[in-house]
């Protein structure tokens, strides 16, 4: 099949690599001359634009930052020289209503389209293993998850357009509030004399068991592959955690949802990039409520 993957980055990069190695022609594209070479040693051919790595493909890909982004690639540049009979997938992470709003802009010129948002880190791009949560009509989503599956272990169709970033934000507001939470456990537990491993395997067989504390525990010891053994570095950037809560709480106003507890979990992430944390994994937000942080 013959696919143009724009947006090179991070995710992109291994992703379009994992295309090529399932057998695809890929014509890739990036604003960025460096992300572009990367994907050209992993067997992509260059493009000179967006609209020429569409031209006569049987499907889009795209991998980019935020919502207007996406919107300005697609209305600027794919609309226009892809052919109609091409399926268009974004796999970025953007607003809901942006994606219906592009979704709903691609089905009137003809285009078949899915919002597809991953989960899983720049490891599980580069390794195939993402998961990806589908937004789409159901004969789109059929003919995207053969595209899906070569770059991911699950595909899932979470609903009409918007579903698949509706699934991702909700899940990753219960992922960050559940990580302060965790955090604020394991920091009483210490104070009030607990020793951190005996709080863990207490917690971790009781009422409080949640994959913050059993897959990522924020204090080094009780699981070795967290990033809290490695000083908070290579996982999930406080960063990115921090977009994705501003994603969920803006839908939530947006829809009139109550979300106390996701967007006290955007303002202790905000605090913390505001201290410097941003590029340090989720979980180092401990750091911050130990009073720590300064000293990491
Ligand atoms: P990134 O910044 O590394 O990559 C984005 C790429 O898009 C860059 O190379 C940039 O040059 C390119 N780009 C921007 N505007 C462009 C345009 N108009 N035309 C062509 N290229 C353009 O970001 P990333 O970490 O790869 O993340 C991409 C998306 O995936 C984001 O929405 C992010 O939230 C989501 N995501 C990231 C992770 C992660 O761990 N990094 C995990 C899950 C989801």
């Amino acid at each position: 099949m013959k696919i143009a993957f724009i947006g090179l980055g991070n995710m992109g990069g291994g992703m379009a690599a994992n295309l090529v190695k399932a057998g695809h022609d890929v014509a890739a594209f990036d604003l960025s001359a460096e992300a572009l070479a990367r994907a050209v040693a992993a067997g992509c051919s260059a493009a000179a634009s967006a609209a020429a790595a569409v031209a006569g493909v049987d499907a889009v890909v795209t991998m980019l930052p935020v919502g207007k982004h996406v919107a300005g690639v697609y209305a600027g540049e794919v609309f226009g020289a892809a052919p109609a009979a091409a399926l268009l997938l974004d796999c970025s992470t953007i607003d809901v209503a942006t994606a219906k709003a592009v979704a709903a802009d691609a089905g009137a010129k003809g285009f078949a389209m899915v919002d597809a948002p991953v989960s899983g880190g720049i490891a599980a791009a580069n390794g195939g293993t993402l998961t990806f949560m589908v937004g789409g009509a159901a004969e789109a989503f059929a003919r995207a998850e053969p595209i899906l599956k070569a770059m991911g272990k699950v595909v899932i169709h979470a609903g009409d357009a918007g579903a698949g970033q509706a699934a991702k934000i909700c899940n990753n507001m219960l992922l960050g509030a559940s990580m302060v939470a965790t955090a604020e456990a394991f920091v009483l537990a210490q104070k009030l004399g607990l020793d951190a491993q005996t709080f863990f395997d207490i917690s971790s067989k009781a009422s409080g068991q949640c994959w913050s504390m059993t897959s990522y525990c924020p204090v080094p010891g009780p699981v070795p592959t967290a990033p809290s053994n490695r000083n908070y570095e290579g996982g999930f950037a406080a960063a990115l955690m921090l977009k994705d809560l501003k994603l969920a709480v803006e839908a939530a106003q947006g829809v009139g949802a109550s979300v106390p507890m996701g967007a006290q979990a955007e303002a202790l992430y905000q605090m913390f990039a505001g201290l410097g944390g941003a590029g340090k994994d989720f979980s180092a937000v401990i750091k911050m409520l130990d009073g720590s942080w300064a000293a990491a």
